[in-house]
């Protein structure tokens, strides 16, 4: 059976129908894994909304509470107190929200296969241990997967901080030979990072030999999320472990292969170049889409990014960020084995 998902471009309109089929789902306590924002972004989902959410959730008889883990990269969010700071000022409070707020990084191990190699993901607890996990996702850009939304919220934000920089440096580039110099790497980067022209001293003194045309990533800083390895077309890099959107679709996995149940929804409105992670998340791809909500998570980001898309008539998320927006769905799809083929069903 194809996957439905619900859309809607009216918040009211989309609330009611949220409230109409989020019963028969989940159930006991709920954690709502949302992003809660980083210092200077302004475009994480807001406060309101996730109340309005959470009441309908409260309604229902369900017990919910918002749920998110620290960071690995330098910024207030890299410990649990620290994140509980950010968050509290970004108004989710209990307080306000109506609902406890929890940030962790308490795990459960989960491996997966991502490209014959065993790789140990360390799950937040939090989320394993709730009845059910409401995925509550902002759609945007984003620089390592050029598009973000369910699948980037679990399959970095469900997993602790020690398991998000090993996706980071696994996806980091190894050269291996066979350079002809085409520029596609370095074209394709998205934080500059690549230079050909390493010190030929170097190699011709201390290596005894002239390897210096080739690939350097040493030029700024590398966010691991193999675009060169993806795009050369001699295969002369390879990433450290395995491309960053099969360690990402394979964290998510890993997410939900602990979840009791789950439901997913993506709000496609301020769809930033970049994700909520960045303080300065660069200009905005789109005008406002709508809300949607699936049981499918690869088929209600597939449907975000086709709704982007055909509103702006190109894919600003590949133009923005030159990164394939569709690499981790398709990963995803092969890894779960599940189909990306969806109905929208208008409400
Ligand atoms: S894409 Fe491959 S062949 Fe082209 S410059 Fe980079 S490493 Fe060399
Ligand atoms: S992994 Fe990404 S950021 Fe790092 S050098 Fe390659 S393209 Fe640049």
């Amino acid at each position: 059976m194809v996957t439905q998902v619900f859309f809607s471009q009216d918040e009211e309109k989309f609330l009611e129908k949220f409230s109409s089929v989020i019963g028969n789902r989940l159930n006991g306590s709920v954690a709502i894994k949302l992003h809660m924002g980083e210092p200077g972004n302004n475009y994480f989902l807001k406060p309101a909304f996730v109340k309005k959410i959470v009441d309908i959730l409260k309604n229902k008889g369900v017990e919910p509470f918002l749920f998110d883990s620290p960071v690995v990269y330098d910024s207030p969010r890299n410990s649990v107190n620290g994140y509980l700071t950010v968050v509290a000022k970004h108004g989710f409070t209990e307080d306000k929200i109506g609902c406890p707020v929890v940030v962790s990084d308490d795990y459960k191990e989960q491996k997966i296969l991502v490209d014959d190699k065993e790789i140990t993901f360390q799950v937040c607890k939090g989320l394993v241990e709730a009845d059910g996990v409401l995925v509550l996702s902002h759609v945007k850009g984003h620089m390592c997967s050029g598009f973000g939304a369910s699948i980037k919220n679990l399959g970095m934000g469900a997993l602790t901080k020690e398991t998000k920089g090993m996706i980071h440096a696994g996806g980091e580039p190894v050269y291996i030979s066979g350079c002809t110099l085409c520029g596609l790497c370095s074209k394709n980067c998205p934080t500059d990072n690549i230079r050909y022209d390493k010190d030929k001293t170097f190699f011709k003194k201390i290596l005894k030999q002239d390897d210096s045309k080739r690939p350097f990533f040493d030029k700024n800083w590398c966010c691991g999320c193999s675009n060169c390895a993806a795009v050369c077309p001699q295969k002369s890099i390879r990433p450290k472990m395995a491309l960053f959107n099969d360690l990402l679709s394979a964290g998510a996995l890993a997410a939900l292969k602990n979840f009791k149940k789950s439901f997913f929804v993506n709000v496609a409105k301020d769809v930033t170049k970049l994700c909520d992670c960045m303080a300065d998340p660069g200009p905005m791809l789109s005008s406002d889409v709508g809300y949607l909500m699936s049981e499918g998570i690869a088929c209600v980001d597939k449907a975000a990014y086709d709704l982007v898309v055909k509103q702006m008539k190109k894919d600003v998320f590949k133009e923005a960020n030159h990164i394939s927006p569709l690499g981790h769905l398709t990963s995803f799809s092969k890894l779960s084995r599940s189909s990306l083929d969806y109905k929208i069903i208008r409400i």
